[in-house]
């Protein structure tokens, strides 16, 4: 399970952030997910919140802006999104693989 891993690193970064801001708590953090970044998003909350223990993290929220991939069809030109790699163009049939969607980064974090 590397939502382990994923946690503490996003909880790193919004320490190192917290302080290089003089806050002294920390009481949200926004995480961008992209769909077909693997990460599922109920496995990361619970993760987050062992990794906040003794951190100025401890008992924040973690908000998950899950982001869509997009898909175009290179037969049709139809675009869509999608949360899936592999795909059907709802057009004309044809396979079409998602772009992007694999972004995992810290958006914002709220602080006092
Ligand atoms: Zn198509």
């Amino acid at each position: 399970m590397h939502e382990m891993s994923i946690a503490m690193n996003i909880v790193d970064i919004a320490v190192q952030t917290a302080k290089a801001n003089k806050a002294k708590k920390i009481n949200s953090i926004s995480v961008e997910i992209g769909a077909l970044s693997g990460v599922v998003p109920e496995a990361l909350e619970f993760c987050f919140e062992a990794a906040t223990q003794n951190t100025m993290a401890q008992g924040s929220q973690l908000e998950i802006i899950f982001l869509k991939a997009e898909a175009h069809c290179q037969k049709c030109g139809t675009k869509f999104e999608t949360d899936q790699f592999l795909n059907i163009c709802p057009s004309c049939g044809e396979q079409v693989f998602a772009s992007g969607g694999r972004k995992l980064q810290v958006k914002a974090i709220n602080v006092d």
